[in-house]
């Protein structure tokens, strides 16, 4: 059975690959650059690799650029998406290549027989943004979509790129007539096998390089090898169907420094928060279709340990 995984580099498509490979499958991955040995060699390296996996040159922003790739694939994981903070020009950084590239990418495959489903890395930015305060007792599911005008005027343009491709490509796939599903995920933490730090990732870095202080922010926070898993199950189970939220829990930094301190009681840890004004509420997330599907949810403070110690035997700190 062959594959195709787009963005195969990054840190949640790193382990999507590894765990396609090791169930056997023949993957057709895609990295921008072939020659960049800091995102080929973790994923050349991989078991199974030598025999299975095979890279492809591609770009979102090129039209025709997985033509070539979804050829003769039964499966397309599309994760490539720009994920980074301190974005300078949304329009071009973000949001073409999200939405564009997506339009891309699902072009190829509407082209293409073979494909039978679409498994879509989407977010939780394009669902639970939409400014509807929040409080212990509310409940995000899959009903929820953020809110592109509230995404613009806040200027989160990482959030709006992912509201404005899902969107699309739901749009698209009903036009054309195949089947897509979604794995919408929180904060993504856990163990790195690319040599990179990712922007999820940084979010628990930030908390172990000695600041004084940490971010007076509540998220939810979900393990990368289930969020790997949730794509290679929604493409294997013929009834899954639609967007699978993927949360373990929701907390606050607070919370993840508690957590750090129980694990490390020597290391620096920010003491206080960056602000005085009250913790940002804390609300709930409907994953039983996440759970339906197979999946177990590894708690949280065994997520943020792999992370840290992932992050130190990379020496990010
Ligand atoms: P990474 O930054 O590690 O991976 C992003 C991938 O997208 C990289 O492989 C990158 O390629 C690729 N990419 C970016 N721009 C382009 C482009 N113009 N053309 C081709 N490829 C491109 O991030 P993650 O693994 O965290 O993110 C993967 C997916 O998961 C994204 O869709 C993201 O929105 C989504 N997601 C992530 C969450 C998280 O907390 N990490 C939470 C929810 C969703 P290159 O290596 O060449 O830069």
């Amino acid at each position: 059975r062959t594959v195709c995984v787009t963005g195969a580099s990054g840190y949640i498509a790193s382990w999507l690959v590894k765990f396609l490979l090791q169930r056997g499958y023949t993957v057709k991955a895609t990295v921008r650059d072939l020659n960049d040995q800091k995102k080929v060699d973790h994923l050349t390296s991989l078991d199974g690799a030598k025999e299975r996996l095979h890279l492809f040159k591609a770009d979102l922003l090129e039209e025709g650029s997985f033509d070539a790739v979804v050829e003769g694939c039964e499966g397309v994981f599309h994760t490539a998406s720009p994920f980074y903070l301190g974005v300078k020009d949304p329009q071009v950084e973000m949001i073409d290549p999200a939405l564009k590239g997506t339009l891309n990418v699902l072009g190829s495959v509407a082209k293409t027989p073979s494909v039978r489903r679409v498994v879509l890395t989407s977010s939780v930015a394009a669902v639970a943004f939409n400014g509807k305060p929040r409080t212990p007792e509310v409940v995000v599911d899959e009903t929820w979509w953020s809110d592109p005008d509230f995404c613009r005027e806040s200027q989160l343009w990482y959030v709006l790129s992912k509201t404005l491709a899902e969107d699309a490509a739901w749009k698209f796939v009903k036009e054309k007539a195949f089947d897509m599903v979604t794995i919408n995920p929180a904060m993504v933490i856990g163990g790195l096998l690319q040599p990179t730090l990712n922007t999820s990732a940084a979010a628990i870095l930030q908390l172990l390089n000695g600041s004084e202080t940490y971010p007076n922010s509540t998220f939810g926070w979900v393990n990368v090898k289930d969020v790997a898993l949730a794509h290679i199950l929604a493409f294997e189970n013929p009834s899954a169907n639609g967007r699978y939220l993927m949360v373990e829990s929701v907390a606050h930094y607070s919370e993840i420094v508690k957590i750090l301190r129980e694990l490390y009681p020597t290391l620096k840890l920010p003491e206080k928060c960056a602000d005085d004004k009250p913790f940002t509420p804390t609300y709930q997330v409907n994953v039983e279709r996440a759970k339906k599907l197979g999946i177990e949810f590894i708690p949280l403070a065994e997520s943020v340990k792999e992370t840290a110690e992932s992050l130190k035997e990379k020496k990010f700190y």
